[in-house]
């Protein structure tokens, strides 16, 4: 396995929609591994592969990291299939750093998904798990919590950003970490 460089935000990569997997190849299974690792790394809860460059309908979901049991999920072209009640959650995002959102989100939602042997998974999820599904298939949809903001705090987030990106990478590094978790 090895580590992925994380795509942060106005990287183009991350917009628009990605495309559904179709054929799991030891390919995608290899960039499902890394991502899980560069998930762990980057101290996330969940990555889409777009925040790794990649366009293709994959993610990885770990909500329960540090507590017991294999809670590792690594997803193939998940969808939403039944979506129930209503909640806010306040979501950072490794692409998106230094920023913090509000989002509304579905209380529990049912995902359907493929797993890596190529198996058809049901999942019924609630809470942070819910939540963090919904941040990840948002991502293969191109929606970033930025898209959440009004104009005005976009555009300031959006300078902010470009003028980071200006700089040397090592300086960024440090505010990357806090506020991270999707
Ligand atoms: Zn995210």
């Amino acid at each position: 396995m090895s580590s992925l460089t994380i795509r942060a935000y106005p990287d183009p990569v991350l917009k628009g929609e990605c495309a559904p997997v179709e054929t799991i190849t030891d390919e995608v299974r290899r960039l499902l591994d890394d991502m899980a690792e560069t998930m762990y790394l980057n101290s996330g809860i969940g990555l889409a592969a777009p925040q790794v460059g990649e366009r293709s309908r994959l993610i990885v979901v770990d909500a329960q990291r540090g507590e017991e049991g294999d809670t590792l999920l690594k997803l193939v072209n998940p969808r939403i299939v039944e979506k129930q009640g209503e909640t806010k959650s306040e979501e950072g995002c490794l692409s998106c750093p230094d920023l913090l959102v509000e989002v509304n989100r579905f209380e529990s939602v049912t995902v359907e998904a493929l797993l890596p042997d190529g198996k058809e998974t049901t999942i019924e999820a609630e809470g942070l798990l819910a939540i963090c599904l919904q941040h990840e298939i948002d991502h293969l949809d191109g929606v970033l919590l930025v898209d959440r903001l009004s104009s005005l705090r976009r555009t300031l987030y959006h300078k902010k950003r470009v003028k980071e990106d200006a700089k040397p990478a090592d300086e960024g590094d440090e505010s990357r970490r806090t506020n991270t978790a999707l």
